[in-house]
């Protein structure tokens, strides 16, 4: 089993929103394949306000010291996660390897809700629950007669859930 680029601990095997990944136990930091990246930042399962424990109880300095993958030992490169997550990730080119120090996963979760496409999703998601069939299937012809980019479906978002977010991400730098 691969070592914590941090703590050189052995990582702990489990999943992360339905995703394989592995765990440090003792920094909190995960390391999951590039590739999966994408998919776990768009995953929706996880409440805003259960991320926003997450990424604050288990939050840790991003690492400044060059870190060695564990897989290769080769040194890994420091790639910035814009706006608003604002973070460094640990990335190995050659292995496809990101390490993300502790609470940071959750908080690209969080930038993932509070953009655009993050919050159409999620009004999309909840404006289906509430649906009956019949007007889930009326919903979706319109959905397909609107020009494209158009966000009329977002009329009608809270503006709760967008202000808290923008408090957190300003609270936490
Ligand atoms: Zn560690
Ligand atoms: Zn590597």
């Amino acid at each position: 089993m691969f070592r914590c680029p941090v703590c050189d601990v052995e990582f702990q095997r489990l999943e992360y929103e339905g995703f394989p990944v592995l765990r440090c136990h003792a920094c909190l930091g995960y390391l999951i394949s590039r590739n999966r990246m994408e998919s776990v930042r768009r995953v929706q399962a996880t409440s805003v306000s259960q991320l926003q424990d997450e990424a604050l109880a288990e939050k840790r300095d991003d690492t400044n010291d060059p870190l060695k993958c564990p897989r290769c030992r080769g040194a890994m490169r420091k790639e910035f996660i814009e706006e608003p997550a604002s973070f460094f990730i640990d990335t190995c080119r050659a292995c496809e390897l990101v390490w993300f120090d502790g609470g940071e996963l959750a908080r690209l979760q969080l930038s993932y809700e509070i953009s655009p496409k993050g919050r159409e999703a999620a009004e999309y998601q909840r404006r289906m629950r509430e649906m009956t069939v019949e007007q889930r299937e009326q919903f979706e012809r319109n959905l397909a007669l609107l020009p494209k980019g158009d966000a009329s479906v977002l009329s009608g978002f809270g503006a709760t859930l967008l202000e808290s977010l923008l408090r957190f991400f300003h609270a936490s730098p």
